[in-house]
């Protein structure tokens, strides 16, 4: 993904004249490798989700360029796009609101086999089978409704359907967070199992450190539209380099209580994504702020191998650990 924009136009008056632009995804680049998991994090509003919509070609990109293997497929109708949606699924948040309730388990599995021509009949059946109990679900299932099934259950279903036509990429946008944190892990463990099987390249779309730890290769961190940091889970947990992902970070509960942490109060809410801040977008309520913030707009940078920020102050092969707070 190169570059992606996608605005939404902000519409006012009797007549609905064109505003503004909601800015919701505004110029965000990454790859995303067989059998990697990359995380989005961000609050809402941050854009993550529209990402996750514009690459499934859910939303028309408003710029920038998708590629997924050797296919662009940025400019793709419905029509041109439908023989690639075999290599890109979605799983989304809510499974009973994207399960239709008058069908079957087994028929909403089977589904996307048909409509693809992938096999019919008996041989169908067998795949359908055999994808209950990958998810652990067990055969009797199949014939169940999808308001018969738990929220862990209706979640495995939906895998079960992005996995029936054998994709190579999951977009999973806030897959877990319906769930109780006891489900959760389970969900997840069954997510990664299937990767390491099947080499899936997962776009895990969430709000939830927690869960961007359990699951996450790499993490890109999300504020107004933009990638403000992108690096290995180890080194994003262990030394963020970005005061947007070290705030976020303070913020969550700690799973060792032996490290104390300094809880980081960002200043005043996250800016309208149409009206975004001058320079860099984060300097309303950065604590290193510092004058140049607001003229300067800062680039993703890498500033450790493999280990990006988008901040004025972080330069590529610098080690200091920590910025310096701003003089007021
Ligand atoms: Fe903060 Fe300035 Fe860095 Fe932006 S560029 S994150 S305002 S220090
Ligand atoms: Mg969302």
């Amino acid at each position: 993904v190169t570059d992606l924009v996608k605005h939404f136009p902000v519409r006012a008056g009797l007549l609905q004249r064109q505003v503004g632009a909601v800015r919701a995804v505004d110029g965000v680049s990454f790859k995303l490798r067989r059998g990697e998991t990359l995380g989005v994090v961000g609050e809402s509003g941050c854009g993550k989700s529209t990402v996750g919509r514009t690459v499934m070609k859910l939303l028309e990109p408003s710029a920038g360029r998708i590629v997924l293997g050797k296919a662009d497929i940025t400019s793709l109708g419905r029509q041109a796009m439908w023989p690639h949606r075999r290599n890109i699924q979605m799983v989304f948040q809510d499974p009973f609101s994207s399960l239709n309730p008058r069908m079957s388990a087994g028929d909403i599995v089977g589904e996307p086999i048909r409509n693809f021509g992938l096999a019919k009949g008996s041989e169908r059946e067998q795949q359908v089978a055999a994808l209950f109990d990958r998810v652990g679900l067990r055969p009797e299932a199949m014939r169940k409704y999808p308001h018969e099934f738990s929220g862990g259950q209706r979640q495995r279903l939906g895998i079960a359907k992005a996995l029936a036509v054998n994709p190579e990429v999951i977009v999973a946008d806030e897959p877990v967070s319906a769930l109780d944190v006891s489900v959760q892990a389970q969900v997840l463990n069954l997510m990664i199992d299937l990767q390491e099987e099947l080499r899936l390249a997962y776009l895990f779309i969430s709000h939830d450190l927690a869960v961007m730890r359990h699951i996450s290769h790499r993490i890109a961190v999300m504020y107004l539209g933009r990638i403000v940091e992108l690096a290995p889970k180890e080194a994003l947990f262990e030394q963020p380099l970005h005061p947007y992902t070290e705030a976020l970070l303070s913020a969550a509960p700690v799973p060792n209580p032996r490290i104390k942490k300094q809880r980081i109060i960002l200043q005043g809410d996250v800016p309208s994504p149409s009206k975004p801040p001058s320079g860099c977008h984060f300097h309303t309520r950065c604590p290193y702020a510092i004058a140049r913030c607001k003229t300067e707009d800062p680039k993703l940078r890498e500033i450790r191998p493999g280990h990006f920020a988008a901040c004025i102050r972080r330069e590529p092969g610098e080690t200091q650990p920590a910025l310096a707070p701003a003089q007021h």
